[in-house]
């Protein structure tokens, strides 16, 4: 009998490998040897204990839009797709909480959230694709992270099912709570390699009444950058403060909803909110003097609900349209402390030129998380590229920094790690990775190097 037909015999929905095969990271394709669509928590506990018993790896599977190959079955194993549990359990204005399974869409939930007048705002641009359950795989993070932070600081409590086929419960619903260890947030940010999140539940806000974006165009991606803090030096807190830079804008501009004017080298999009609209207003315009200052040649505030929606479409489709012109690009997701993101854009561009190689570089400029892609022309020269990435992290690490801001480090970065981490903190979350899953059959090889 094969695995799918062993798996079928228990009851389980197996689907086509194909479907499972590659993610958004570009790391390669890889089918696994069986896919399963877990439809309740008891189904994910017996492909676990399946697992356990056969030695077959497991590899949890949000939605598929992961950036760091952290949900391909590299080493083959059953793919565990979360995608059927995707019901929204509660949401609580009284405890100002929601309960989630863990395939919901995360834009679902936030609609569904802000239809009672709360805010869930951790908002990666992949929100209408990607999942909750890969949410807190990566403790991911958005535009709005700048003011309200990434998704493990909404995270209360998990239900997650270990390796061994056990169900656990960590956390509470009560918005404070430090009893023991904080094993909630050991599994926020753990790429599925320690336990299945099979249910969450999220703290929610109440939902600002009142939000305004601007548009700042500079002459070039260095002025941009000195606008991100200009604006912070004045004491403002934007609630997105996203950067792009020309040749980002050049690539994206045609196919977008948002045509940038042609002769400008950087642009910020600048959003507040809040609950009164004179205020917001006021805080807007003095974002645009800040940007002035850094040398604005133009900013623009958008007129309504239909604009800001357009700038953000714009912003949210660059990767994918910087990948259709450019398909031998990679994508680093580096993040440096704030006063060192003048520096880092520099840094890029003398890579850029060290290597005779296009960069475009945008991101989430106003916590110094940037999207730095080198440009290959060929596959050939792509396959060549280690020099090239190597330096890039090496400078944001240099700089106090990280080689992942949110992606995570999945398959892409795990042989990067080392330059990141010492060898102590490396073992020491082997150690970590052992007490749970002692026989390395929850989405092994991911993370942590060799
Ligand atoms: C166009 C685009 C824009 C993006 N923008 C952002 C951004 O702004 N910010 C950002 O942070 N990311 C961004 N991403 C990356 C990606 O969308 C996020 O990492 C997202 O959180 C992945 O969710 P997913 O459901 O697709 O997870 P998957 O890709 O399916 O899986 C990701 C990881 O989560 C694990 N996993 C999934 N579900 C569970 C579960 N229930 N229990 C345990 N482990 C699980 C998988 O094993 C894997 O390790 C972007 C991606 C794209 C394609």
């Amino acid at each position: 009998m094969s695995l799918g037909q062993d798996l079928a015999a228990l009851g389980l929905a197996v689907a086509a490998n194909e479907q499972y095969e590659k993610d958004e990271s570009g790391c390669g394709v890889y089918p696994p040897s069986a896919a399963v669509q877990a439809r309740n928590v008891s189904e994910v506990q017996a492909v676990l204990r399946y697992s356990r018993e056969q030695k077959v790896p497991v590899i949890p599977w949000g939605r598929g839009s992961g950036k760091s190959g952290a949900a391909l079955a590299e080493r083959g194993g059953i793919v565990l797709s979360l995608e059927k549990m995707d019901r929204i359990l509660e949401v609580s204005r009284a405890d100002m909480v929601c309960v989630t399974e863990p395939g919901v869409i995360l834009e679902s939930l936030q609609k569904a959230v802000e239809a009672e007048g709360l805010f869930y705002p951790p908002d990666p641009n992949s929100q209408a694709i990607c999942s909750i359950g890969g949410n807190l795989a990566h403790n991911a993070g958005g535009p709005r992270a700048l003011k309200y932070g990434v998704t493990r600081d909404y995270v209360l409590g998990v239900e997650a099912v270990l390796p061994t086929g056990e169900l656990i419960k960590a956390g509470h619903r009560s918005w404070k709570g430090v009893a023991g260890y904080d094993l909630t947030q050991l599994l926020v940010g753990s790429e599925g390699t320690l336990a299945v999140i099979v249910k969450a539940t999220l703290k929610v806000i109440p939902l600002p009444r009142s939000v305004a974006t601007m548009l700042a165009f500079f002459p070039d991606e260095d002025a941009a950058a000195l606008g991100v803090q200009k604006i912070f030096g004045a004491g403002l807190l934007p609630r997105t403060c996203e950067l792009m830079d020309g040749p980002t804008m050049r690539y994206v501009s045609p196919s977008a909803p948002f045509k940038f004017p042609e002769h400008i080298g950087g642009a910020l999009i600048v959003e507040h909110d809040g609950n009164e609209p004179d205020a917001v207003m006021q805080d807007l315009a003095r974002s645009g003097e800040m940007c002035t200052e850094a040398g604005a040649i133009d900013v623009v505030a958008a007129q309504d609900e239909a604009q800001r929606r357009k700038i953000w479409e714009t912003r949210r489709m660059t990767s994918i349209a910087l990948y259709n012109v450019r398909p031998f690009k990679i994508s680093e997701d580096i993040a440096v402390p704030r006063g060192h993101l003048v520096t880092m854009i520099q840094k890029v561009r003398e890579i850029g030129a060290r290597y005779g190689l296009p960069t475009a570089c945008y991101g989430h400029a106003g916590d110094g998380n940037l999207h730095v892609n080198l440009l290959f022309g060929t596959a050939e020269e792509r396959s060549k590229s280690g020099a090239a990435v190597d330096d890039v992290l090496q400078a944001a690490i240099d700089l106090g920094g990280t080689i992942t801001g949110e992606h995570g480090v999945g398959l892409a970065k795990r042989k990067f790690l080392a330059k990141e981490q010492s060898p102590q903190l490396i073992e020491l979350q082997r150690r970590v990775k052992r007490a749970f899953d002692p026989e390395n059959l929850l989405n092994p090889g991911k993370i942590l190097p060799g």
